[in-house]
């Protein structure tokens, strides 16, 4: 069976993983997470990166950072995790779904825009699959209108949009670092941040609320309850286990943009006979090959290729059920506009096998099989 995802290792994280348990501190900011940062920020170059437990509490963090109130509303896309809306509701705000654009599946600049109100407070875009958002119109928007923008960017670590790093691009990037992303600490994240007013809030919400990163540094004598925060840094032994990634995140993303790549090539004939549809990358993206995902011409054809794949011995999923047909979604949120894409795509997208250490010969398997399903 080829599976849908194996997580990433490599040598080194054994090896960091002993030392840490070694050096006999284990708790949170030692000397691994330290390196992690020092990574991240060389990587992305944000002036501060900030490891957190998870990638949903990345975005936690960042939406007690913007400060969002009951009354306040955020816009983001409905086709995400429900990590991305739960940071937003977790602050008593109301969430305000849009549709995506169909060749991306990220957020509509146009429906955004057509979206806003005075109690619009802030935009969350997600980098789906690892392209990101057009950055430069949902910049401008929230100039004109005063707004914050937190990046979901835990699918994009290792993305750039016009040669710029994802997560780099907004008051708060958050990165995941979950075992199945890209790099990974099992369960883990990061905040970006390059404001030093977020930066020295993000430091204390991070530390339960109180100054210890600045009594560290030897900037108080004392360290004191300061402001409301929680627990949001992971132990070393995780740390540990990423900074082998980290240093070799070049190596890795490489790997999987051979799959990607060849995935693409191949599927290039079934495009053209109009079984499918490829993922587009816009000319200003560069992508991680975080996923790669096919449309199908409809959800039954999607759910017999399924089983077709999985009778072959593959492993092929499907996700989101958008957020505002949700349970969830629609006591905390609501759409604005039309879904044109949103729900029409969603039923037909399907996710292949991708992660570091897929050989070519297992994805060459994967071809095969979504062929022989068409060409029967
Ligand atoms: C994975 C993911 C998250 C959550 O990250 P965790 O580390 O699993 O908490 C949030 N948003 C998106 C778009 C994701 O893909």
């Amino acid at each position: 069976m080829i599976p849908f995802n194996i997580p990433p290792r490599v040598p080194k994280c054994s090896e960091y993983v002993l030392e840490a348990i070694e050096n006999a501190k284990i708790c949170g900011d030692g000397a691994f997470t330290k390196r992690c940062h020092a990574e991240l920020e060389a990587m992305t170059g944000v002036r501060k990166a900030l490891l957190t437990t998870s990638g949903t509490s990345a975005l936690e963090l960042g939406a007690l950072l913007m400060n969002l109130q009951p009354g306040d509303e955020v816009i983001m896309p409905s086709f995400t995790f429900s990590s991305t809306a739960n940071a937003i509701a977790l602050r008593g705000a109301e969430i305000v779904f849009v549709d995506v654009e169909p060749d991306t599946m990220n957020m509509d600049v146009e429906c955004v825009r057509a979206a806003i109100t005075p109690k619009t407070k802030a935009i969350v875009p997600v980098h789906y699959a690892g392209v990101c958002c057009d950055m430069d119109e949902l910049q401008k928007i929230c100039d004109e209108h005063g707004l914050m923008m937190m990046e979901d960017a835990a699918q994009a670590v290792g993305s750039f949009y016009k040669g710029r790093p994802a997560g780099s691009m907004s008051d708060v990037g958050c990165f995941s670092f979950h075992e199945t992303k890209n790099l990974s600490m099992g369960e883990g994240g990061a905040v970006l941040l390059n404001d030093p007013a977020l930066i020295e809030r993000a430091e204390i919400i991070r530390e339960k609320g109180t100054d210890r990163s600045r009594f560290y540094r030897g900037q108080v004598d004392k360290y004191t309850w300061v402001d409301i925060g929680s627990s949001f840094l992971p132990s070393e032994l995780n740390a540990a286990y990423l900074l082998a990634q980290l240093e070799e995140h070049e190596h890795i993303n490489g790997r999987r943009m051979e799959r990607w790549n060849q995935y693409h090539e191949a599927f290039a004939a079934l495009e053209s006979e109009g079984h499918l549809k490829r993922m587009t990358i816009p000319a200003h993206c560069t992508h991680n090959a975080h996923m790669y995902y096919i449309l199908l011409n409809s959800l039954e054809e999607r759910t017999v290729l399924i089983s077709h794949l999985k009778q072959n011995g593959v492993s092929a999923v499907f996700h989101y059920i958008p957020l505002h047909s949700a349970e969830a979604g629609l006591k905390f949120g609501r759409f604005h506009g039309e879904d044109r894409y949103t729900t029409s795509q969603s039923e037909r997208l399907l996710r292949l096998p991708m992660y570091y250490g897929l050989s070519e010969e297992e994805a060459q398997h994967v071809i095969d099989s979504v062929f022989s399903f068409f060409h029967k």
